[in-house]
């Protein structure tokens, strides 16, 4: 992960006279203070600005530094929006109006018209909102008191939407072999990808993955098979079928490293010089924060990565998942997730175990060794992101997690068990009408408002299923979405 800060930059004008803005630069400078004891990343207080000049060179600086992930401005007093159209139209980082009051309360004794003319954000706010507005400038709005923990939340929140932005903005992906052949939603168009999301997405042949593999040493092996029986139970006695997965981590992830990726995509039809598909190696890749795809599904792999590095503490629980089956028992209907081998153990609800299973698709001439788990309870999302021809659409649906209702001894893969909103069956039909796909990245730290910023950030089209959804209307948006894509 790079290093990322944001800018406060607080809106006023040369009207009020020294005495007033001496006290906003005070003000502005504790509330940043203050906030960044709470807030994943440094704001950094930046300027009161009085002028055109002033906000136009604080925006080419943050548009310049790499380290700035994003401005977040307010308007303790009011400040004339026109300063603000020449830096605001050439702003390209991610911005965030907070549209807050320095004060809680109103003093009832205290009120006079001085105290007005300093506590004017309801004012001096609403300006600046219009010109955002008009410029069609993308941003988010949170109001509320700068110490309510909810907008602080909100703020750290949309701080890690930006991450994100910024993490795609860098990331590459590699990918060894092709798309699984004859799969459509899997396929994509890796230039418009790297106009809107920046993935550098770029194939390495497997034979120099294979050829990786062979210089890998037993002291390396012998290093990384310790941290697998560290962190997971080990359920098998082909210790030799462990250590080739440790083997194929250790070359996948020298190869990403070396390459500069955090994320890589593969496919069970291409695996000639090997010997397992990778599952135990790409499962612990993930935990670690490497994006992947199977399938040869970059797009999946790169939205793997960047959900976990918007993630709590840059690495969160977010991973590459797939709808595989129901249970569709009136009153207990449930989606079953898992994939052939390759589920992030971020998702796990206990310790994972490593066990070998026969694997009769692609080209396996050995057991691969796999972590088998159930996925965590709890609020989650799954994000799906497709090439609609012209453009990138984003579909999130909000779920609930729940512990597998049965323990599916036979099952020889990891599994999460969840029910869609607003349900199994509305649910899938609003999936299936905007065209989600059967991979997704399933996050249950990541919200559906941290991807439709992150959406909006990218200028990619966004769709949300939630408990209210309903076909006729998620029709309906569909189909005036697609006519606004069209004319952008
Ligand atoms: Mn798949």
């Amino acid at each position: 992960m790079g290093k990322y800060e944001f800018w406060f930059i607080v809106g006023s004008q040369d009207l009020y006279g020294e005495e007033v803005l001496k006290t906003v630069d005070q003000r502005a400078r504790e509330m940043a203070e203050k906030l960044n004891a709470v807030l994943p990343f440094p704001l950094v207080y930046k300027v009161t600005a009085k002028s055109n000049r002033e906000i136009t060179e604080v925006i080419r600086e943050a548009n310049y530094r790499e380290e700035c992930s994003g401005i977040i401005t307010w308007c303790h007093t009011f400040s004339p929006s026109k300063m603000w159209i020449n830096g605001l139209a050439a702003l390209q980082k991610p911005y965030c109006h907070l549209a807050t009051q320095y004060n809680k309360e109103i003093p009832n004794e205290e009120i006079d018209m001085d105290f007005m003319n300093l506590n004017q954000a309801a004012h001096g706010d609403r300006e600046h909102g219009f010109l955002g507005a008009r410029l069609r400038v993308p941003r988010k709005v949170i109001a509320g008191y700068w110490e309510d923990e909810k907008v602080q939340k909100r703020l750290a929140d949309w701080m890690k939407a930006a991450v994100g932005a910024a993490f795609s903005r860098t990331l590459s992906v590699m990918r060894f072999g092709d798309n699984m052949r004859e799969v459509a939603v899997t396929e994509g168009d890796k230039v418009e990808a790297q106009i809107k999301l920046g993935w550098q997405v770029n194939t390495h042949a497997t034979g120099d993955l294979v050829q990786e593999m062979s210089q890998v040493t037993e002291a390396e092996i012998d290093a990384l098979m310790e941290e697998y029986l560290r962190l997971y139970d080990l359920n098998t006695d082909r210790l030799d079928l462990v250590r080739y997965q440790a083997k194929e981590e250790i070359a996948i992830r020298k190869m990403l490293d070396r390459e500069g990726c955090r994320a890589f995509a593969n496919t069970f039809q291409d695996l000639y010089g090997m010997e397992q598909l990778p599952g135990l190696a790409a499962q612990h890749l993930m935990s670690l924060g490497y994006g992947f795809g199977a399938e040869g599904d970059w797009k999946v792999s790169a939205m793997t990565a960047i959900m976990k590095a918007m993630g709590e503490g840059g690495n969160g629980a977010s991973g590459f998942m797939e709808d595989y089956t129901y249970h569709l028992v009136p009153g207990s209907k449930y989606s079953l997730g898992a994939h052939m081998l390759e589920v992030c153990p971020s998702l796990a609800a206990d310790k994972p175990r490593i066990e070998t299973h026969f694997l009769g698709i692609g080209m396996n001439e050995k057991d691969p060794a796999r972590l088998v788990f159930e996925g965590k309870e709890g609020p989650a999302i799954v994000v799906s992101l497709i090439d609609m021809g012209g453009r990138m659409r984003m579909i999130v649906q909000d779920i609930e997690a729940v512990k597998p209702i049965m323990p599916m001894p036979n099952l020889p893969v990891a599994r999460v068990m969840w029910q869609a909103l607003p349900d199994l069956e509305t649910g899938l039909e609003c999936w299936i009408i905007a065209g989600g796909a059967h991979h997704t990245v399933l996050s249950y730290d990541v919200s559906a408002e941290q991807m439709r910023d992150f959406a909006r950030m990218m200028d990619i089209e966004f769709v949300h299923i939630t408990k209210d959804t309903t076909p006729e209307k998620l029709e309906d948006e569909l189909m005036i979405k697609d006519l606004i894509w069209k004319l952008k």
